[in-house]
């Protein structure tokens, strides 16, 4: 059952309430180098990102990110640390929500971005991280550092509150992924709309294992309304990671791609007949299933709930539908001929 939370708008894209989870991702390259920042903004738009994030370091960068604002309508988050006056000049510039983390700056500088946040109606995410959780919180929590995350989120919460702003998004987050499942579990608490992620996970294997079983966790609980899956890598990749994860939930419509784990009766390249068909279809946003074997003897058998299917043996394709085989092609024809399969499949209304 989702935990139904209190719906905030960034630009076109509503999360919270009932809404779909949203993606996030964040650029990569300086907000300085503005073609190299849109030109990943696109990217990841045309792999499913509902929302970027770009990171806005200092004065020089504020004109950059005015000069992208203008140039693509995607939702854009600015992310400011240490200097408010980042964030009031980011929100000036355009950005449709900031993110802040209310530790890097003094309590009195944090009421100057929300009554700013507050006139220009833009929401605010502020999150607190594992590795910067203030000492005191960490020492009346008696050394419980979920409760000490939560303890000081809350706290700056309710000041906010205080000056009647309610457009946020919170986020706790944390290399560790048990500290994360937890913390957000208690954040949940406070009916804001959630930011998850696991922060600093790692190179794509580990930080794929690690932002699964923590975002995965949360979002089978009906905990999170927004994704990033944070990774050593393109920001691309991050999207895609989010997308197979909410597909997989059965929380966002797509493809859902299956391929066998190839044994001795295999004699085909599955790896690649498998990375060829999944590139071509990862972005058709239907809810259909595309199986790709590496032999006939399983292949129709195991993927009898697939739309379509191949299974390769010995030189040949064997292409089935709904688990039944209808055609055998040849190995040099096969994944053109499957190509268009799919585009039939999927242009058929
Ligand atoms: S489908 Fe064939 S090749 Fe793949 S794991 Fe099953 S038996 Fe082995």
């Amino acid at each position: 059952m989702r935990n139904v939370t209190r719906e905030v708008a960034i630009r076109n894209i509503a999360i919270g309430g009932k809404n779909p989870i949203a993606i996030q991702s964040m650029t990569n390259v300086p907000v300085t180098d503005v073609e190299a920042t849109l030109a990943q903004i696109e990217r990841c738009r045309a792999n499913g990102c509902d929302i970027m994030r770009i990171a806005v370091p200092n004065a020089a960068s504020v004109s950059s990110f005015a000069e992208v604002r203008l140039r693509t309508d995607m939702p854009l988050v600015a992310d400011i640390h240490f200097d408010y006056r980042l964030a009031i000049a980011a929100m000036e510039a355009g950005a449709d929500k900031i993110r802040i983390n209310p530790g890097n700056v003094t309590l009195a500088q944090l009421d100057k971005v929300v009554d700013c946040a507050k006139m220009h109606n833009i929401p605010l995410r502020i999150g607190v991280n594992g590795g910067s959780v203030n000492k005191d919180a960490l020492k009346r929590a008696e050394g419980n550092k979920e409760q000490a995350l939560f303890d000081s989120l809350q706290e700056y919460v309710r000041r906010i509150e205080a000056r009647a702003f309610y457009n946020l998004v919170l986020s706790v987050k944390s290399s560790d992924v048990r500290e994360t499942v937890k913390a957000n579990r208690l954040i949940s608490k406070l009916g804001y709309p959630l930011h998850l992620g696991v922060t600093e996970a790692g190179l794509i294997r580990q930080g794929l294992v690690k932002n699964s079983v923590g975002i995965g966790s949360l979002l089978l609980e009906g905990i999170g309304d927004t994704v990033r899956v944070s990774l050593t890598s393109d920001p691309c990749d991050e999207v895609q990671a989010a997308k197979d994860m909410l597909i997989a939930l059965g929380l966002r419509q797509g493809v859902t791609f299956v391929s066998c784990p190839k044994c001795g009766r295999c004699s085909i390249d599955l790896e690649n007949v498998a990375q060829e068909v999944y590139d071509y279809a990862k972005n058709i946003d239907r809810n259909i299933k595309i199986a790709v074997m590496g032999c006939e003897v399983n292949g129709p058998g195991e993927c009898a709930d697939a739309d379509l299917g191949i299974a390769g043996a010995n030189g040949k394709f064997v292409f089935f539908k709904h688990g039944l085989r209808y055609k055998t092609v040849s190995e040099k024809d096969a994944i053109r001929q499957f190509k268009e399969e799919i585009d039939l499949l999927t242009n058929d209304n």
